[in-house]
């Protein structure tokens, strides 16, 4: 059987990620997200079991010491990580993995699985990332300019990426972004099975 691909996907705050996850897996449903584990408080909205699992600092600490993490990153003073076992379940029954972590998980991540796919997700500009975290305008300039400095520190190591999507048209991103997916899933590496169908018939 041929593995599934892992894919490792970042961007700011600003730049559009969670929708395009969102259309993403209503086009792929086949793909499997990776659920992190992570320390901060459930926000309104959020369910257990759906992006995160929400766990005590104890329960995290305890993953960590039996390195049941793929990576783990502190953010804001709480822990998130990726667990390890239900992403390499997933690849090894040939199902492509969406691991969603910010530039210091992605960067950990390449360092472990060096096959893994990695993919930036940008904002079309500047001043359209300035308007698109400024916009709900309900929060103080000072926060806003602290989302936009924590935003360009991200911008600034998305060369170490793979792939870069521009997100200015959400549409056209999905379609670049599973224009990757399935570049990938044409790679000879998961094609042997075809190759060996067809000489097996001569
Ligand atoms: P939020 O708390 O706003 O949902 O997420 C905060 C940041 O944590 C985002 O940049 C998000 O990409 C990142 N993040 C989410 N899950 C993980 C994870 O498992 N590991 C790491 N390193 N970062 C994560």
């Amino acid at each position: 059987m041929n593995k599934g691909d892992i894919f490792v996907i970042s961007g700011p705050s600003g730049s559009g990620k969670d929708t395009l996850l969102v259309k993403l897996f209503e086009r792929l449903p086949e793909l499997f997200f990776s659920i992190s584990s992570i320390t901060r408080p459930m926000r309104e909205g959020e369910k257990n079991g759906e992006k995160y699992n929400f766990i005590s600092r104890d329960e995290f600490e305890k993953m960590i010491a039996n390195d049941e993490l793929l990576e783990h990153n502190t953010y804001v003073g709480n822990y998130y990580g990726t667990p390890k076992a239900p992403i390499i379940a997933a690849a090894e029954r040939g199902t492509d993995v969406i691991i969603e972590v910010d530039v210091n998980g992605a960067e950990q991540i390449r360092k472990k699985i060096p096959d893994a796919v990695s993919v930036f997700i940008m904002p079309p500009s500047f001043e359209e990332l300035k308007r698109r975290l400024s916009g709900r305008g309900t929060e103080s300039e000072e926060l806003v300019n602290k989302r936009m400095d924590s935003a360009l520190g991200e911008i600034k190591r998305a060369s170490e990426y793979d792939y870069i999507i521009v997100n200015d048209d959400i549409d056209t991103a999905v379609d670049d972004i599973i224009s990757v997916i399935s570049s990938c899933r044409l790679k000879t590496e998961r094609r042997k099975q075809i190759i060996d169908e067809v000489l097996e018939k001569c």
